[in-house]
């Protein structure tokens, strides 16, 4: 899909792009190719993308894979992406697609995200998808370049945190790459970036600890500057943490960013069940 095909079809149908939608549309058929390609699609996959817009990439998706589910929350899309494809392949749903997931809680555990997300929601979409045993095998993002570094960050990285460790329990960060805003339209006012996050093999905490895992990491990072053992005994026992602490060879002096995922998960076994 060229990006004259796109202008004419929103000319067509008379639409005006809306920016609180994340309405930046993909046109870049290289871009487009390496993000099917980083999704290592075969016959057999089914996929499920967040944000189909015009439909550059649902046309790539159903040539590669086999069920495809793209929901789209603008209903003046709908009738346009029904027009190009008709394949009994694709499942699509008129839905805000944050809602859906929430609403649904299903099973994705053999299904793969290949998505260029709308950036506003990209971050929850992510949380709410890869928690727990249900999340995709696979993620292939395209999403805000910053929110691309948090993903993909390491211990004491600057953009180390929440949404690092949330996703990184369970995913590991593959590779990624660079979209200048030329490839999309309009350009959006940030850079871009794919990002290809595979399911871990085991998951590291057992369902029933994860609560703790989140409720630990929100709580360390809530204040960024702070001792993580001072906000911390804001919710858990002194004694209980200090005795964790001590353990685990973390000083209680030590700040969230300091830590590792696998020092969060440790910590984690050691906390009670709340
Ligand atoms: N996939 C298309 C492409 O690559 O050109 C469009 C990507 S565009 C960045 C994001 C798309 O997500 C838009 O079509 C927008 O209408 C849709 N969208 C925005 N918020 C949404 C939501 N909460 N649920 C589902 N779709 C949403």
């Amino acid at each position: 899909m060229k990006l004259s095909d796109m202008r004419d079809l929103l000319a067509r149908h008379d639409i005006q792009l809306t920016k609180s939608l994340g309405q930046n549309f993909l046109h870049d058929a290289h871009q487009l190719e390496r993000i099917v390609a980083a999704a290592e699609l075969v016959p057999a996959d089914k996929v499920l993308e967040i944000g189909p817009g015009l439909g550059p990439l649902t046309e790539r998706l159903l040539e590669k894979a086999g069920d495809v589910l793209a929901i789209e929350k603008d209903a003046r899309l709908i009738p346009i992406l029904r027009e190009r494809f008709s394949a009994p392949r694709l499942q699509l749903l008129h839905d805000d697609a944050l809602d859906f997931l929430k609403r649904e809680s299903r099973d994705w555990h053999d299904w793969k995200l290949v998505a260029n997300l709308p950036y506003s929601v990209a971050s929850p979409i992510l949380v709410e998808l890869a928690a727990g045993v249900r999340a995709p095998k696979m993620m292939v993002v395209t999403l805000q370049l910053e929110v691309a570094q948090r993903l993909m960050a390491q211990t004491d990285d600057d953009d180390y945190g929440v949404l690092t460790l949330l996703v990184q329990l369970d995913f590991e960060p593959r590779g990624w790459f660079k979209i200048p805003p030329g490839c999309f339209f309009p350009p959006p006012d940030v850079d871009s970036a794919c990002v290809c996050l595979d399911r871990r093999a085991a998951p590291l905490l057992a369902e029933p600890q994860r609560k703790i895992f989140y409720r630990l990491v929100k709580k360390s990072f809530s204040q960024r500057r702070k001792m993580m053992l001072k906000l911390l005994k804001q919710d858990w026992p002194r004694e209980r943490l200090e005795a964790a602490f001590a353990e685990l060879n973390i000083s209680p002096m030590e700040r969230a960013e300091k830590l590792s995922l696998e020092q969060f998960v440790a910590l984690t076994e050691k906390l009670p069940l709340a």
